[in-house]
């Protein structure tokens, strides 16, 4: 960050308002004595501060990590817990940091937060929110020119990639026609696919985790009562939180990762203690939530060839053990289960085709065909990584030009580990530009939810505010 002109107000481009980019904006305005800034807050696409995941087309989706670890501010560990006790009525006060709140009243917990930092008065900080995509960004010298998608430019000293979840890749090896079909929902997050339902005819899920779950519990809720069939490749079901079994607690997760951990020591350490809590009918889930808060040094340690090694044969595995949801819709998702009114193949799509009032689709689940007729498919795999396929024109642009290169693995943004500082194409560390959110997924590995992205959202304000002092000439 450059600026030629001192005590100037030093413009920020934060683009994406969820809980990244709002978090992000929130810590800069609540910082002390800043030198005189103007952030640029550039949001389209879902509401501001609640993002995708806090504003859910059903009311009743709960958050899927406990109250107790949601709060927005890590130095404040019971922060929405607090929030909770005044703004909630929950039966049980006394277990609130272990239950779940609904997505919803968590968005509000974030509107709130955005609202009260964004309303204080102060000369030497001033916001401008956007309600439109920001399709380009321009170098200008040291400046960089924001370019919206209703051709409105802006020019910032410095601009932060904020844009979070992209919509799910296309199926592999679907038919491209599926693309355009009427009966085919890109966007598992969209109202739309959960309403306008025929009650004669079944629905088929691609996917089988979490997106997968919202989507069972929206059709649900809309009366839904067909069948919903769902599938992914390998079939594997999502656990609960709440566990009857004792947990196992003794593994030192921070001792693996202080040291370089290869991925077979990694696997052979889990794997022993996966015995012997099995031997002890004790829960593993300690040992994953153990390790999550380490998961980004463990990850940096690995060479390319084993973080390859990892995405291609232990990912679904991880997935399946570090995604889990709370107890009441674990309970509704396997009462669907019994009912056969849930029904999950372990297989692939081989293909499908238009009827006149939905898709006949072919299965192959381990070399036996299936058939059927469903009025949709819903694409419900969780967000595209690769940056150049994500669909928004932003990324796509700036990734064309080399101002963004795809991140290991070709997942997100390739950046700085410890502030999100972009790394261009030809490898150079841009001062200027910055990302955090799930696009920082391939130099971390774990940056998907609020226990990690509050600790990023802090580190990248402070980064930026000590620039902003050298910058400012204070
Ligand atoms: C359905 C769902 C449920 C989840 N539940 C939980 C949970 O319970 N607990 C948890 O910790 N984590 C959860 N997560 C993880 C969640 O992604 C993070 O907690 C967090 O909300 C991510 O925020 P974000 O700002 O990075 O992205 P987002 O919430 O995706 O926000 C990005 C915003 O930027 C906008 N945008 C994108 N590109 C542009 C552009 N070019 N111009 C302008 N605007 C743009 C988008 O439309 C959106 O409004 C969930 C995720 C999903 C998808």
């Amino acid at each position: 960050m450059a600026l030629t002109e001192t005590h100037q107000p030093v413009n920020i481009a934060i683009i994406g308002g969820g809980f990244c980019g709002v978090l992000t904006a929130i810590h800069l305005l609540n910082h002390q004595c800043l030198p005189p800034v103007h952030i640029h807050l550039i949001n389209k696409g879902y509401p501001i501060a609640k993002g995708i995941a806090y504003a859910p087309h059903t009311a009743s989706l709960l958050l899927n990590v406990p109250n107790g670890r949601m709060s927005a501010f890590a130095d404040i560990p019971d922060h929405y817990v607090q929030w909770l006790q005044t703004n909630s009525s929950f039966d049980h006060q006394d277990e609130l940091a272990i239950a779940f709140s609904t997505r919803r009243q968590y968005g509000n917990y974030l509107a709130q937060l955005w609202n009260e930092a964004a309303s204080k008065k102060e000369e030497n900080k001033t916001v401008t929110l956007y309600n439109n995509y920001a399709g380009d960004i321009i170098e200008d010298n040291n400046k960089l020119i924001i370019q919206l998608c209703d051709h409105q430019t802006l020019r910032a000293d410095v601009a932060i990639l904020a844009t979070g979840n992209a919509l799910p890749r296309f199926p592999d090896g679907m038919p491209v026609s599926l693309k355009s079909s009427e009966y085919y929902f890109e966007d598992p997050w969209k109202k739309g696919c959960i309403e306008n339902l025929k009650t004669e005819k079944d629905i088929l899920i691609i996917g089988n985790g979490l997106t997968m779950t919202d989507t069972v519990m929206g059709l649900a809720e809309n009366g839904f009562k067909q069948t919903i069939h769902t599938i992914s490749p390998n079939g594997y079901r999502l656990k609960p939180w709440a566990e009857a079994k004792k947990p196992y607690t003794d593994v030192d997760a921070a001792a693996i990762s202080s040291r370089e951990t290869t991925l077979l020591e990694l696997v052979k350490t889990f794997n022993k203690h996966r015995k012997i809590a099995t031997q002890l009918n004790q829960s593993i889930y300690p040992i994953i939530d153990s390790l999550r808060p380490h998961t980004p040094n463990i990850w940096q340690a690995f060479n390319s060839r084993e973080k390859q090694q990892f995405i291609s044969y232990l990912n679904t595995h991880w997935g399946s053990v570090r995604h889990r949801i709370p107890p009441e819709m674990q309970h509704l998702i396997e009462q669907l289960r019994a009912e056969k009114r849930l029904i999950t193949h372990s297989g692939r799509i081989i293909s499908s085709n238009d009827l006149q009032d939905g898709l006949n689709v072919t299965l192959n689940c381990n070399g036996q065909l299936k058939q059927f007729s469903v009025q949709r498919i819903i694409n419900c795999t969780g967000p595209e990584n690769h940056i150049s396929k994500t669909g928004n024109k932003l990324l796509n642009n700036l990734y064309n030009k080399g101002l963004i290169s795809a991140g290991p693995c070709n997942m997100g943004i390739h950046a700085h580990p410890e502030n999100g500082q972009v790394i261009n194409a030809d490898q150079s560390l841009r001062s200027n530009l910055f990302v955090i959110g799930n696009n920082l997924k391939g130099t971390l590995w774990e940056s998907t939810a609020v226990p990690e992205l509050r600790v990023q959202a802090k580190k990248l304000a402070q980064h930026i505010i000590s620039g902003v002092y050298a910058a400012s000439g204070y």
